[in-house]
């Protein structure tokens, strides 16, 4: 009798594509579901890609990434005053392929990687793809969701390879302070570990403060793969682009493990990335305005129902109300909203039993959506 491996068989559905597979066929839904920008990629961008196009770049490219894209990112982080070298950059499909090859190329069977519980479920079934063993670390919604370095130690034993911080946070919006990150940092150099930063949410936070790397601390940029991408900053989900920086050992393997994944990344894309990167910063900072008032918005309507309460994600766009006042688990709670009111949330638990006792809500979507959906929601509250 064929079947597929028992690996393969071990990892778990995303939970929001099993709401969006119960949603299927339902009509005038509202989604909360979506870890998407609705906006359309900026015009520039979509221009570039036009233009490359035209100009028969339709080939293959190196397995690192074009030359000229990756100057771009090394150039960016330049800015930001890190010291990345293109040599110490490699493009891939979309951030996750960047996530799925530095733990291919820094993990063996048996090695355990820390992540925060809850956690985006991506990462949970990515270590358990490569073999390794998640470990969770609890992240309670009285610090903002975001673990810190005394919780983490507890964690570390001789098996761990790396912890994974993920800032701001899918699915919780929390963002690690700079106090939190050094404390990090500090453990991660005491025990000899890997940090993998995944930095994608870096563009949208609303505390005002400027966002901090844990890669720009000394000592860590060569312990640090940072996993940054185009899809949240530049609404650019659908091109499948993103990148990696970090050490140059890791990377030049990253490189040579792409060569047998997807080679190199779309062409057009990495040309409209170039574009992306080294022109007008505004698209970036107008959408990221309208997710603050998005989030005013969202964050206002949780709290001003009866049983549910919402502290303020301080970056991405997702909310992470607590519904454990209505007495219902988080699975009912979605099932039932989404049956009852046809609206789109996803149950805490598929992002771990930290996630037990609340919902994730995107507020990537209109204010109009946000409003029907928010009205959809209080109703069904009271209904309880
Ligand atoms: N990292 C986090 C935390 C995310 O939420 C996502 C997408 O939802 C990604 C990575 C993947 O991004 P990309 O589209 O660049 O693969």
């Amino acid at each position: 009798m064929l079947s597929v491996s028992k690996k393969s068989a071990a990892i778990p559905q995303s939970a929001i594509r099993k709401m969006a597979g119960a949603a299927r066929g339902m009509e005038n839904v509202i989604s909360f579901a979506i870890g998407e920008p609705d906006f359309t990629t900026p015009g520039e961008i979509i221009q570039a890609g036009i233009k490359a196009l035209e100009a028969g770049e339709t080939h293959y490219t190196p397995n690192a990434g074009l030359p000229s894209l990756l100057e771009a990112v090394a150039d960016n982080y330049k800015a930001r005053g890190f010291e990345y070298e293109p040599s110490e950059v490699i493009i891939t499909a979309g951030a996750m392929e960047a996530l799925f090859l530095s733990m291919l190329a820094i993990l063996d069977p048996g090695d355990e990687v820390i992540i925060s519980n809850p956690y985006w479920t991506n990462y949970y079934g990515m270590i358990l793809q490569v073999g390794a063993k998640p470990v969770l670390v609890n992240a309670y919604e009285k610090d903002g969701f975001m673990f810190d370095a005394e919780e983490l130690r507890k964690a570390v034993n001789a098996k761990t390879k790396a912890i994974l911080i993920n800032s701001p946070a899918n699915p919780t919006g929390g963002v690690a302070s700079r106090k939190t990150l050094q404390d990090i940092a500090a453990l991660a150099k005491e025990k000899d570990i890997f940090i993998i930063s995944d930095e994608i949410y870096k563009h949208i936070i609303y505390t005002g403060e400027e966002y901090v790397s844990i890669a720009s601390f000394a000592g860590m940029k060569e312990r640090t793969i940072i996993i940054d991408g185009f899809s949240k900053a530049y609404a650019m989900t659908g091109w499948r682009i993103g990148y990696a920086a970090g050490p140059e050992t890791v990377i030049k393997t990253m490189i040579k493990l792409q060569e047998n994944v997807v080679s190199c990344v779309s062409a057009v894309a990495q040309n409209a990335a170039v574009a992306a990167l080294t022109g007008s910063q505004k698209p970036v900072a107008d959408m990221a305005a309208q997710y603050a008032k998005r989030r005013r918005l969202i964050i206002d309507g949780l709290n001003q129902m009866d049983k549910i309460s919402c502290i303020e994600p301080k970056g991405a766009f997702y909310a992470f109300p607590n519904i454990t006042k209505t007495g219902l688990t988080s699975e009912e709670f979605a099932m039932r909203l989404l049956n009852e009111k046809q609206v789109i949330v996803v149950p805490g638990n598929g992002f771990g039993p930290g996630g037990e006792g609340f919902i994730r809500v995107s507020y990537a979507t209109s204010e109009e959506n946000i409003r029907i959906g928010l009205k959809r929601m209080k109703e069904f509250v009271e209904s309880l």
